[in-house]
């Protein structure tokens, strides 16, 4: 019950950071420097006016000093961050289990540059390459952490280290391949190096599985796009959301139901 809290508190606030890192990311701002201040009247927010959902509802949404509206975007992120957070806690983290600690720490930065890709990718259709860099930083740094702590008695072959710079070599040759011929016209490098976070992550036996459903899911999309909007075939979709649904849904399966998901793999 203390861990729910803690998971869901912690995700509030990275919502909350995120939201700022997101909007200062679109607007070009610095990311050091300049405290909060309302869009509006440009008016230094305290620290009162900065808690995440509390402070939205205690001003019913309206900035103290000129009442101007503030954006939905704020609430939403928080939220969304703050559930994604505590579903994460509940799934993935075990107390007694080190191993499920750096897991779950590594998989709270993996979500956090989810959310600020999927963000960019539906807000201006660009991915900011900071957040390109980051993903595959965290990714690397948390699988060599892993298996400095947990895997080195292994055989190499058998670490999830070697898996998982499989499964990115390869997810990361399909889609620069994809880009390559294609000449960006299909996807876009950005979704490149989310593939190769993606692969890197799940792991060289589930990358198949990973790419199957994203494209599947952008596919049923795209159709439906063309049916309830009448939008042309060449209307550009953005990819990197259906590239994190696939790879979250793998993630997820293999925590929860390993045997089930083991149907779909060689
Ligand atoms: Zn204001």
């Amino acid at each position: 019950m203390m861990i729910d809290i803690f998971f869901l508190g912690v995700g509030l606030i990275v919502g909350s950071f995120l939201n700022v890192v997101f909007m200062r990311t679109e607007r070009e701002e610095s990311y050091v420097g300049g405290r909060s201040h309302c869009d509006a009247c440009e008016k230094t927010l305290s620290w009162c006016d900065n808690i995440p959902v509390l402070s939205y509802l205690i001003l019913r949404g309206k900035c103290r000093f000129c009442k101007e509206v503030i954006p939905r975007q704020h609430l939403w992120f928080e939220l969304g961050t703050g559930g994604i957070f505590f579903f994460l806690g509940k799934v993935f983290f075990r107390v007694d289990n080190p191993e499920t600690w750096l897991l779950t720490l590594f998989l709270g930065v993996l979500i956090s540059f989810f959310v600020l890709i999927v963000a960019s990718d539906i807000a201006s259709m660009e991915i900011p390459l900071v957040f390109l860099v980051g993903i595959n930083i965290a990714t690397a740094l948390y699988i060599v952490l892993n298996f400095f702590f947990f895997e080195r008695q292994l055989p190499f072959l058998e670490t999830a280290l070697w898996t998982s710079l499989l499964g990115g070599f390869c997810a990361w040759l399909f889609f620069f391949g994809l880009v390559y011929f294609s000449q960006e016209t299909w996807m876009g490098w950005g979704d490149v190096w989310i593939a190769l976070a993606g692969g890197t992550v799940v792991g060289i036996k589930y990358v198949l599985l990973m790419l199957t459903l994203s494209f599947a899911v952008g596919a049923l999309f795209g159709i439906s796009l063309l049916f309830w909007k009448s939008k042309k075939l060449t209307t550009q979709v953005p990819f990197a959301p259906f590239l994190v649904f696939g790879i979250v849904i793998i993630l997820l399966a293999k925590e929860l139901t390993p045997q089930f998901l083991g149907y779909f793999i060689w």
